[in-house]
């Protein structure tokens, strides 16, 4: 039995903190683990410049459902679901992705939490585990399924190494220079042709 692992954020729909930061102006929230290492850091910074525009949750979801899948992205999931199970890796959290996930048709996400207080303020974040992508597909290897994963960037690596087959998609060009051992592709079409060839079923 096989498994596709996707990636969310650069795979399936735009980054959110990009998209939220471009579409109420607030240019700090644009600041991603290239310009802050330390993601716990990153995450405070977020969450403090939420506070401080006075966003409640409520807000973000109006900003968020006005987002799209990108192009492409539901007629590549849809295809993938009818050849393996799916499950989306994504570093994002449940209350931000949620209008996105309506539009991907609810696969399967495991992702983090983010803690909302009464008044609807966000107000902390919960990483679901350590290495959480990595140890997704080492536990579903333990399920004896093989696992065919594709993503866009750094914490998607160990996704990809963890795999059975690892896809870097819509990657940049120092991504792909670092990591010659994946097949990189940027276009649904020629990543479909990936899983077809990295898997045991389809190939036959
Ligand atoms: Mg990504």
């Amino acid at each position: 039995m096989e498994i596709a692992c996707l990636d969310l954020e650069g795979v399936l729909v735009p980054e959110i903190w990009i998209e939220f930061a471009e579409r109420t102006g607030i240019e700090e929230l644009r600041a991603t683990t290239r310009d802050v290492s330390d993601y716990d850091v990153l995450m405070k910074q977020r969450l403090a410049l939420l506070a401080q525009h006075g966003f409640k949750i409520s807000d973000i979801h109006s900003v968020i459902r006005e987002l799209k899948p990108l192009p492409g992205a539901v007629e590549f999931v849809d295809w993938l679901r009818e050849r393996y199970q799916v499950v989306i890796l994504s570093d994002t959290f449940y209350e931000f992705s949620s209008p996105l996930m309506a539009q991907l048709g609810w696969p399967t996400l495991l992702c983090h939490r983010l803690e909302v207080d009464a008044e609807g303020a966000v107000i902390d974040y919960h990483l679901r585990q350590e290495n959480p992508k990595g140890s997704a597909v080492q536990a579903l290897q333990g399920l004896h399924y093989r696992v065919i994963a594709a993503g866009d960037s750094y914490n998607d690596i160990a996704m990809l190494q963890e795999a059975d087959a690892g896809i870097l998609f819509h990657a940049p060009e120092h991504v792909t220079a670092e990591f010659p051992e994946f097949p990189s592709v940027q276009t649904y079409e020629a990543l479909q042709a990936e899983f077809t060839q990295a898997s045991d079923f389809l190939r036959l």
